[in-house]
């Protein structure tokens, strides 16, 4: 099939070669031209524009960092909208707020065209993989038709409701990650500061109920104080705000993500913010006078 692309940065680009791989015509853009130009030499046909890219395809994909940035390439001057032929299906992958999610989808249904919400997990190694874990919102019949795509760069596509309800998914997703990792910071310069070796210590309790995907991924990196992204601090207060905000809206408290959303704000004011999240040891390090690595 013909497939537009758009946002090919560090999860876009690896999905895009992906769905090259599985035997897809890509038309992709983005306004970085060195991320257009890697893409392209794998075998995607570059774009003039997003309306350009949106003309020529009856499915188009977008992975930009959030709503604002969705909103304006969907909706602004020259945009997808401008494009699209009535009956074009918009994937949105990107990770944004659920009620940006519903704006946008009202604006296209408006003019025939049918969006769903995808945002996914699983970092740039699983995008790589094509091991993502997706989680959709919007009408299930658009859904069921491009699941075959989704799972081209997913190893799970759930279905999760009506148009928002992946990212609200993922908001959910994003404060279980978030808030797991500055429990490991805590525990960790704890166990530092009392004289044990983290190391021992993550290799004591990886294998009971504290042991987790966040345990097993980032205790290693903090030991090794190795904060290179990975999913970076800035991109993680976006979605801690989204989950704040939507949390306001629905009336849900947050106190744990609002604690943790203070502690990135603090690393990104002392010039942390393009670091991997597990940099929250850094906050740790900042505030005890004790780092748990090198
Ligand atoms: P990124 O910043 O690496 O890539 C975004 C791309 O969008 C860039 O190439 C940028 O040039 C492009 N872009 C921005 N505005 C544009 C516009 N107006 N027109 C065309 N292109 C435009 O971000 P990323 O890490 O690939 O993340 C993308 C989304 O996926 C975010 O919402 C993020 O939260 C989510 N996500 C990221 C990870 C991760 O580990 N990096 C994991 C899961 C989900």
């Amino acid at each position: 099939m013909k497939i537009g692309f758009i946002g090919l940065g560090i999860m876009g680009k690896p999905m895009a070669k992906n769905l090259l791989k599985a035997g897809h015509e890509l038309v992709v853009f983005d306004v970085n031209k060195a991320n257009v130009d890697d893409v392209a030499a794998a075998g995607a046909k570059a774009a003039v524009s997003l309306s350009d890219a949106a003309s020529q395809v009856p499915v188009i994909i977008t992975m930009l960092p959030n709503s604002p940035h969705v909103k304006t390439v969907v909706l602004g001057e020259k945009g997808i909208l401008e494009g699209a032929k009535p009956g074009t299906i918009l994937i949105d992958m990107s990770s944004i707020a659920p009620l940006a999610s519903q704006e946008v989808e009202k604006a296209c249904a408006a003019r025939g065209i049918k969006m769903i919400d995808a945002p996914v997990s699983g970092g740039e190694p699983k995008a790589v993989d094509g091991t993502l874990a997706i989680m959709v919102g919007g009408d299930k019949a658009v859904f069921e038709e491009v699941k075959g795509i989704l799972l081209q760069m997913g190893a799970t596509a759930v279905y999760c409701g009506a148009i928002g309800a992946g990212n609200t998914t993922k908001l959910a997703n994003q404060i279980v990650v978030g808030l797991n990792i500055a429990a490991v910071a805590e525990a960790f310069t704890l166990v530092k500061k009392a004289g044990v070796d983290p190391q021992l210590v993550f290799e004591a309790i990886k294998g009971g109920l504290a042991g987790s995907t966040v345990l097993n991924a980032k205790a290693p990196t903090m030991i090794e104080g190795n904060f290179k992204p990975g999913f970076k601090i800035d991109l993680h207060i976006k979605d801690l705000a989204n989950a704040l905000d939507t949390g306001h809206g629905v009336g849900s408290p947050l106190p744990l993500t609002s604690l943790v959303r203070e502690m990135m704000e603090t690393l990104h004011a002392d010039g942390f913010g393009q670091d991997d999240h597990s940099a929250l040891a850094r906050y740790y390090a900042k505030v005890s006078g004790t780092k748990i690595g090198k």
